[in-house]
């Protein structure tokens, strides 16, 4: 056990490890001297990266860093749409699949990269049409419909940003991001489908743009719902992009134009307008597509779940694979509609062969039963990854097993909005995987957990997960907000030059990094302090839960006592009395130890979660403690809270 007054406690360990197999390794992309290379000379490592680009000129210098600014690939010109799409219909292979699109009522498209390039080029007409031009923001609220990665591209082509907004969100949530960006143009739709029902879109976002900078509503067809219009400034899609011209001659932009603003998930409160560039960025993210997901272009079927919304949408469903000349997959709807099998029955339709989601979506399959996923042919499968959280080792056991037929590695991808694209992974046929740990940066990225002096800490110990080198696809700020940039990111090691990422790490005892939540939620025991991470994995690791999420309450004893809120699992949820909730505690235990011990367990029937999936813990320490919840306007379902804040009442009775 880690002595009291580490930064962070080290509690679990984990002994199963999972080499790569000789097969697997034979084949992969990436090979063991990538890493040495890039350590060798990193600068020369990046420079060979973006060679996966075509510039239109090519850059003087790979790097210009004055802390905490960086400009990579300086004076290079390159256009990030012509990247993506036009340069593969050049080079032969305009009849590749670019996109397989799925939609929810099980309608379907399919669209080559040639579509692509006429869609896209009729898109970038039509923007200009309506006086949008080079550094105009441009807001894109719109379900999973290929036209959301069509308005994202055509932006890119004609050098204005985009600033994508989840589906989901709130007038008011999409008025605040238009008015912090102050868009010229909203694109949208006249609905959205929610679990099979179709549900208004177009009559939410006027409210959000009534009394905004937004000149213009571009609107799509998707679901047919009537919507009310205002003449002059909204337009239909199919009338104005349809009709617009399919030729489009791409210019090159700097390779430090911006390319989008993006807001974070708003896990720990009000989220930043991250702003992101375009060479270094598209570079990272084509090279980690590539590397980490071993994705062979032309063969490869690739599937990312997340919501074009998030930066994994933007990263790993638009700019890295369509830079690679991925064929992939988009699903526009829910994965348990019109049952708990659709992902599967996906998977089995095209011959998913690389499949990324988020652990919370992991841990949902796993209390709907090993049964569903056993219906389908899931032999296409060869890489599998995951991003959003940490993942609890039940959890990837139990992924690898039923989805990767105990056959394909594992990716546990880190990183952030702000960090642009993956920093932290295994490389599959190299690195061994160990369930649960991100395991090390991937070559060309460096990063290190320190204590609260900025030391290096050592292995078997936890601290501060920080980046010490600057990387291509990182942010270049908070719009509009260089002291929130420089204040949030690099204030706490400002001393070493450190980018703070917010989230604690431990290495274990052979150095791999095991990602332990955010900081702030570290929970302080007796002078221990406790990650939220391993005690929700020590409870995900007892059969009979699902999921878990753990906060420290302030205890007159101790300090802080451990309050676990758990799901239960399908069977088990009709047991959730005293000796099931002492079995817990007694597991917890003994899995972690006995300063781990949770004070007081609840069993809920849902966690509070963002939008993209990831649990709120600081809404249940407000539970937890009494409190009025906080900020709840970027949680997924706000009726969450009422239900577990009444549970905790009626627990605090008997
Ligand atoms: P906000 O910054 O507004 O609170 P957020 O941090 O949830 O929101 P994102 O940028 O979407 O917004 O999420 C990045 C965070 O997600 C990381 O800092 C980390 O806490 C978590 N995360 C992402 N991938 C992993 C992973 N593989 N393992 C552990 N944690 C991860
Ligand atoms: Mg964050």
């Amino acid at each position: 056990m880690a002595e009291s007054g580490a930064t962070l406690s080290n509690l679990s360990t984990e002994s199963r490890v999972f080499p790569p197999s000789e097969e697997f390794a034979a084949q992969a992309n990436a090979t063991a001297e990538l890493y040495d290379r890039a350590d060798a000379d990193r600068e020369a490592f990046w420079a060979e990266q973006a060679d996966r680009l075509s510039w239109s000129k090519k850059w003087d210098k790979v790097l210009e860093w004055d802390a905490p600014f960086a400009k990579w690939f300086v004076g290079g010109q390159l256009n990030v749409a012509y990247n993506c799409v036009d340069r593969h219909v050049e080079a032969g292979n305009g009849d590749r699949v670019a996109l397989n699109w799925e939609g929810e009522p099980g309608d379907s498209r399919t669209i080559t990269y040639a579509d692509l390039q006429r869609e896209v080029s009729k898109a970038a007409n039509a923007l200009t049409g309506l006086g949008v031009g080079k550094g105009d923001r441009v807001a894109i609220q719109l379900p999973m419909i290929p036209e959301a990665a069509i308005a994202m591209l055509a932006c890119a082509r004609i050098g204005a940003m985009h600033s994508v907004v989840f589906g989901g969100f709130s007038p008011g949530a999409l008025k605040a991001r238009i008015e912090d960006a102050e868009c010229k143009l909203l694109i949208t739709s006249d609905g959205q489908y929610r679990r099979g029902k179709p549900a208004p879109m177009k009559e939410n976002t006027d409210e959000a743009v009534a009394g905004t900078t937004i000149e213009h509503v571009l609107v799509v067809k998707r679901t047919e719902t009537d919507v009310p219009w205002t003449e002059g400034r909204d337009l239909w899609w199919h009338d104005t992009v349809e009709t617009a011209s399919d030729q489009h001659t791409p210019e090159g932009f700097d390779s430090e134009h911006p390319l989008f603003i993006l807001y974070t998930s708003g896990t720990t409160g009000k989220p930043k307008g991250i702003l992101h560039t375009s060479g270094g960025y598209l570079t990272q993210s084509a090279y980690t597509h590539h590397v980490a997901f071993d994705h062979k272009p032309g063969e490869s079927v690739y599937w990312c779940t997340a919501d074009i919304g998030w930066v994994t949408g933007h990263t790993y469903i638009v700019y890295g694979p369509l830079a690679n000349g991925a064929t992939s997959v988009m699903y526009e709807g829910t994965p348990n509609t019109p049952h708990e099998g659709r992902h599967w029955e996906i998977v089995q339709k095209y011959g998913v062969s690389i499949y990324y989601t988020a652990p919370t979506l992991i841990r949902t399959f796993m209390k709907w039963g090993d049964d569903i996923p056993a219906k389908f042919d899931l032999s296409s499968l060869k890489v599998l990854g995951t991003v959003g959280e940490p993942i609890n080792p039940e959890a990837w056991m139990w992924y690898r097993k039923n989805i990767g037929g105990d056959r394909c590695p594992i990716v546990d991808t880190w990183w952030q909005t702000e960090t642009g694209s993956t920093m932290i992974a295994p490389l599959p046929g190299v690195t061994p995987t160990k369930p649960g740990s991100a395991m090390r940066p991937l070559p060309g990225i460096s990063a290190t957990i320190v204590d609260e002096s900025g030391t290096p800490v050592g292995n078997g110990e936890g601290g501060y997960l920080v980046l010490d080198k600057p990387w291509p696809s990182m942010l270049r700020g908070i719009w509009g907000d260089e002291e929130r940039y420089r204040e949030t990111y690099w204030s706490k090691f400002a001393e070493q030059g450190y980018y703070f990422a917010g989230d604690g790490a431990k290495y274990d005892e052979d150095g791999a990094i095991w990602l332990l939540g955010r900081v702030d939620d570290v929970m302080n025991v007796s002078g221990h302090r406790i990650s939220t991470t391993e005690v929700e994995s020590a409870l995900v690791s007892h059969p009979t839960v699902a999921e878990a999420a753990v906060v420290g309450a302030s205890d007159e004893m101790t300090g802080q006592g451990i309050v676990a809120f758990v799901i239960l699992r399908g069977s088990a949820a009709k047991d959730g009395g005293d000796d099931a909730i002492k079995a817990l505690r007694d597991h917890v235990s003994k899995e972690i130890g006995p300063i781990a011990k949770p004070r007081q367990i609840m069993v809920v029937e849902e966690l509070p979660k963002t939008r993209s999936g990831k649990i709120m813990r600081r809404l249940l320490r407000d539970v937890a403690e009494n409190r009025a919840v906080g900020d709840v306007s970027t949680l997924a379902d706000s009726s969450v809270m009422e239900m577990i804040s009444s549970g905790m009442q009626e627990g605090k009775e008997d």
